[in-house]
């Protein structure tokens, strides 16, 4: 396929995203905190974790074995990589919500989400490239690999606090507070959205871009939901907390 044509699909690919986001301002996302009857049938939800992210790492792992990349192209294929073994086969393991279900239709609508990510991202890794080492130092380069690398920090940090909110076995939920918590509601969910900003600016192409903006409207709206949560259940909820932006948003 060429460059050309591969990017129009990766175009109109990104163009459904912002569809997707405007849905989402109506419709939580049924899963989390946010989980509801009437999505049809449940698996549990640790499960769910796994099958639905695990397409992201299989699909970018068997192009990153199945072709000749260069060592840029590497790179961010083990970034994605590293980022998505701990998101299948490491957090489902951390989280606790025992007993807990999330709607099979949110498995499969992930599964579909992140084929299609994986897919393009992967494919331009092996067949669209054209990195070469000096690539490593462009400014693209080394302010992308940043802004990942805090992202990943942050989220890791954040979400291992919200797990550890709860004891083994309990299932409410409590006010994070302390780290970023004490300006925003979901810093996991700003620092997951940094680390594809940065993954984008390192990549500089199409596909990440557009995962980019899928992430976003996944994220962005399920932040506001989180948010709104926060003020309705808990009457002392920390007023001066945005969702993502502190005081503001
Ligand atoms: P949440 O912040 O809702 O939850 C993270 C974990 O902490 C869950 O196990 C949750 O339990 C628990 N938890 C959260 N808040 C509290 C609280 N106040 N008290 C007690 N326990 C709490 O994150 P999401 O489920 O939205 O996302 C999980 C991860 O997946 C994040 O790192 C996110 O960035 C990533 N993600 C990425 C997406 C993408 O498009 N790339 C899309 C969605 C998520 P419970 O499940 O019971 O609520």
């Amino acid at each position: 396929m060429t460059l050309e044509k591969f990017n129009y699909i990766c175009l109109i690919w990104g163009i459904i995203a912002i569809f997707t986001f405007v849905l989402l301002q109506f419709v939580k996302a049924p899963y989390g905190r946010h989980v509801r009857k009437g999505w049809g049938p449940e698996i549990s939800n640790k499960l769910g974790w796994i099958i639905m992210e695990f397409p992201s790492f299989g699909i970018i792992l068997y192009f990153y074995i199945s072709s000749n990349q260069s060592s840029y192209a590497s790179i961010l294929s083990l970034l994605w990589l590293f980022h998505y073994f701990n998101r299948t086969f490491i957090f489902p393991f951390k989280i606790r919500t025992k007993g807990k279900k999330m709607p099979i239709i949110i498995v499969l609508s992930a599964i579909i989400f992140n084929s299609i990510n994986a897919g393009l991202n992967g494919y331009f890794f092996s067949s669209l490239e054209t990195y070469t080492d000096s690539s490593f130092l462009n400014w693209k380069f080394v302010l992308g690999i940043s802004i990942f690398i805090i992202g990943f920090i942050v989220n890791q940090v954040s979400d291992y606090k919200l797990i550890n909110l709860r004891k083994p076995g309990e299932l409410d939920y409590k006010i994070p507070r302390g780290f970023l918590f004490d300006f925003i509601s979901c810093p996991n969910l700003l620092g997951e959205l940094a680390q594809w900003l940065g993954f984008a600016i390192m990549a500089w192409n199409y596909p990440a871009t557009s995962f980019l903006v899928w992430t976003a409207a996944n994220l962005i709206p399920r932040a506001i939901s989180h948010h709104n949560w926060y003020k309705k259940q808990f009457k002392n909820y920390p007023k001066n907390r945005g969702a993502l932006v502190p005081k503001i948003w």
